[in-house]
């Protein structure tokens, strides 16, 4: 289909016609569950569209899927899937948007800290404006800890000089994907869903849109700083080469220092005579070397790592067990 065949189908409905699809990943969440479909439910009624939630359970194993399971029975417009491990947010939220039939997709987390109020205002400028993502950047003064706000702005720095895509600098999971971006991301076969990067590899209008994030409702944060770590090493190395490359530069530039070297202590010689050669320079020179060797193996072991994973073709997720609409992809 043409994009403007598209815009035709898609933009001459009303935003009344329009159904939103909330894609909300939670894990071990039973205390947010319950006040998130509780806040949803009221702030659906104010809503001009359509609307309907798919939760993924990410294998929560408190009673996380027996609230779902109940919600979703007294609910038509509450729905879900489980999986049978936990799979992580990146994988959850992709199984949401394989399952979402909305015209647009609004991710966000069960523990309120994406709110509820700014949806109405992702969806209108999506239709008024005809953008096909609006993300949200969370305002300056949250309540993240400044350590995590400085080596969040690190890592997007980093990321950005490193990778041939660009990630634009707060912009988290919260944002709305039109139908056309679904599809996109659907399609991308990787298993290694670093979804930030996805989001800007895959390109179209984007908007952003800053709002306020209130701190989590209930129950903690699962992200430590080594998962965190994780995930950045994660993003660099599936969006990014500059890894791999730099050895080479560094080899380059190591075995010149090395040639200088190595003429000066021959022209030494020459002028002075051999005199008994320096025991410390040479263990550190070896070292330093060894180092630097066992660095860069480990280096294309995560990139060896990596394509081990994609090669194995093995599912991205595998379900448990869900309720969601009938939808014929
Ligand atoms: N989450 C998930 N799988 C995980 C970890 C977290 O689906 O393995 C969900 C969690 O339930 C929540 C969202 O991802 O809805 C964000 O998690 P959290 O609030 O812990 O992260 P933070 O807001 O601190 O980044
Ligand atoms: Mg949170």
């Amino acid at each position: 289909m043409t994009r403007k065949e598209l815009d035709a189908e898609t933009h001459s409905v009303t935003l009344g016609e329009k159904t939103i699809s909330l894609v909300v990943p939670a894990f071990n969440e039973e205390a947010s569950i319950p006040l998130f479909i509780e806040a949803f439910m009221r702030a659906r009624q104010g809503w001009e569209f359509n609307s309907e939630v798919i939760f993924v359970d990410d294998g929560s194993s408190d009673g996380s899927l027996a609230l779902l399971r109940h919600y979703a029975s007294q609910h038509e417009c509450l729905n879900y899937i489980s999986f049978s491990r936990n799979f992580g947010k990146e994988i959850a939220l992709s199984a949401g948007i394989d399952h979402a039939s909305g015209h647009a997709v609004v991710m966000m987390d069960v523990d309120l800290q994406h709110p509820l109020s700014t949806v109405p205002e992702f969806v209108k400028t999506w239709h008024e404006q005809g953008v096909d993502i609006v993300y949200g950047v969370r305002d300056e003064d949250n309540q993240e800890t400044p350590l995590k706000r400085w080596t969040s702005r690190q890592f997007y720095r980093f990321f950005n000089k490193m990778a041939h895509t660009r990630l634009p600098e707060g912009g988290g999971d919260f944002r709305l994907l039109d139908r056309r971006v679904v599809d996109v991301l659907k399609s991308l076969p990787e298993r290694n869903r670093f979804m930030k990067g996805l989001y800007a590899w895959v390109g179209f209008d984007t908007q952003a849109l800053t709002y306020e994030q209130p701190p989590r409702v209930a129950g903690n944060t699962t992200f430590n700083y080594w998962k965190l770590w994780n995930f950045a090493l994660d993003g660099i190395v599936s969006f990014s080469t500059w890894p791999l490359r730099v050895w080479s530069y560094l080899g380059v530039g190591v075995a010149l220092i090395a040639f200088l070297y190595g003429a000066y202590i021959v022209l030494r010689t020459l002028v002075l005579g051999a005199d008994v050669p320096g025991y410390a320079s040479l263990t550190a020179g070896v070292m330093f070397l060894g180092g630097m060797q066992l660095i860069s193996i480990g280096v294309i072991g995560e990139y060896l790592g990596r394509l081990f994973i994609e090669t194995k073709d093995r599912p991205l997720y595998i379900v448990a067990e869900s309720r969601v609409p009938d939808n014929e992809s």
